[in-house]
């Protein structure tokens, strides 16, 4: 279990790592700019205001189209973050005691929630949510009571072997500030693990560059910061619906439109293998549309794991397509039916009716038991030949092999005759 776990957790880091790599040398070349020509940048970005602004426009608008709800939230959020800088008629003041433990309030709820999309009851809860978080802000600032039971019971003891550890930080927070960017900064790193992608890496760095500018008392950097954040932002959003585009949404698997893109990549020589669950109507009819998606799930993440250097995609409904690159059907033979039997020793758990919330308690029964079933699949192998080349045609083959299998019995492997 502690493996598993150690396991899983090395899996989410490393692909964090790998997640990084584009937005870390994004920031990189940002930094070096600024160590370079930081006057140039602060003086020409001070009479350009409004070219962070039309970042911010066309970065939300892109964040928009394509539903991602918390970049647009973000992305005000940091247009918020420059208003003091810009507007001399806002009560600059008490506007920057509440607005940065407001952003990071605002940024914890951010990090751990979903995109809600654009629907109307959608914006208006979420901006309510908001609101409410800025109100939170307000009223813990301005009451003095709580403020300093707050102070000297929670915050301070919890913040005060920070600011021994780190005295700088003294200079920006306040005990109130320093635990809310500890908070945020906690939360989107748990949330950037539980859940690996560019978005939530992103909003990952928005906390730590609103964290690290206010506490080494930055903000002139702001501008510079924005503009660069919006870049990034731009960067999740493009990378992740790409990604989401060639995934699966049922099974999580790559997709058909993956298959098609990886076919440029292949050489002169592979093989390819065609996937049919065995009955599967019949499954869906005796168990439900429901058990069916979760056991094409199942299954999808099985052929996943092929050995042998193979591919797996969902080509569509319960067939799945394999590709084995620089590899001809005999060789692949073994690693499909290594495959094959997987699927079919695996006991899959139906519950046979829905549990009560509380057992009778007169009753004599035995609870209901979870029925253990199995599901079969048949594949059809074909190769690249000089008489096959196309791809169409060699999926001809495999799908003709696959027909073969179905024909034998089912739960078996076929190689095309080419
Ligand atoms: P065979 O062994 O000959 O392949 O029989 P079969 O019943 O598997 O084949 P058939 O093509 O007649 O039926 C395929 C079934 O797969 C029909 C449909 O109910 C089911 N199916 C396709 N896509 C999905 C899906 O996304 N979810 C679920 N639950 N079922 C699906
Ligand atoms: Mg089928
Ligand atoms: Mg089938």
């Amino acid at each position: 279990m502690a493996i598993v776990v150690l396991l899983s957790a090395y899996q989410r880091l490393a692909r964090v790592i790998q997640l990084s790599i584009v937005p870390l040398l994004l920031l990189f070349f940002a930094s070096v700019a600024y160590f370079f020509k930081a006057e140039l940048i602060v003086q020409s970005l001070q009479q350009a205001h409004w070219l962070t602004y039309t970042g911010l426009l066309i970065t939300a608008l892109l964040a928009w189209l394509f539903g991602r709800s918390r970049l647009v939230w973000t992305l005000l959020l940091l247009c918020a973050m420059l208003v003091p800088y810009q507007a001399s008629w806002f009560a600059a003041e008490t506007w920057a005691l509440i607005r940065f433990s407001a952003s990071m309030l605002i940024l914890c709820w951010l990090v751990t929630t979903s995109d809600k999309g654009f629907s109307p009851f959608n914006l208006l809860t979420s901006s309510l949510i908001i609101a409410g978080l800025v109100l939170v802000c307000v009223w813990l600032q301005h009451n003095v009571a709580i403020n300093s039971w707050m102070s000297s019971h929670v915050l301070t003891p919890a913040t005060t072997w920070l600011f021994s550890l780190w005295p700088v930080l003294h200079q920006g927070f306040s005990s109130l500030q320093l635990s809310l960017s500890l908070v945020a900064l906690s939360l989107a790193l748990i949330c950037l693990l539980w859940r690996p992608n560019t978005t939530q890496l992103s909003l990952s760095i928005v906390v730590v560059t609103l964290v690290a500018l206010h506490g080494l008392n930055r903000t002139a950097l702001l501008n510079y910061a924005v503009l660069v954040l919006c870049l990034l932002i731009a960067y999740a959003v493009v990378k992740d619906s790409f990604a989401m585009a060639f995934r699966d949404e049922l099974t999580g698997i790559a997709s058909r439109r993956a298959l098609m893109q990886f076919l440029p990549t292949l050489g002169r020589k592979y093989a390819v293998v065609m996937a049919d669950i065995d009955h599967f109507k019949k499954f869906n009819d005796s168990y439900g549309h429901e058990v069916g998606d979760e056991v094409l799930k199942l299954v999808a993440s099985k052929l996943n794991k092929v050995a042998g250097g193979g591919r797996a995609f969902r080509f569509g409904g319960e067939e799945f397509v394999l590709i084995f690159p620089g590899k001809t059907s005999a060789e692949v033979v073994p690693f499909v039916d290594a495959l094959r039997q997987i699927i079919a020793d695996y006991d899959i758990a139906i519950r046979s009716k829905p549990r009560p919330n509380k057992a009778p308690k007169t009753s004599t029964k035995k609870p209901p038991q979870d029925k253990i079933v199995k599901v079969t699949s048949s594949f059809g192998i074909a190769q690249r030949s000089k008489v096959h080349h196309e791809f169409a045609s060699i999926m001809k083959q495999a799908d003709v092999a696959l027909y073969a299998a179905k024909k034998a019995g089912r739960n078996c492997v076929k190689v095309a005759n080419q």
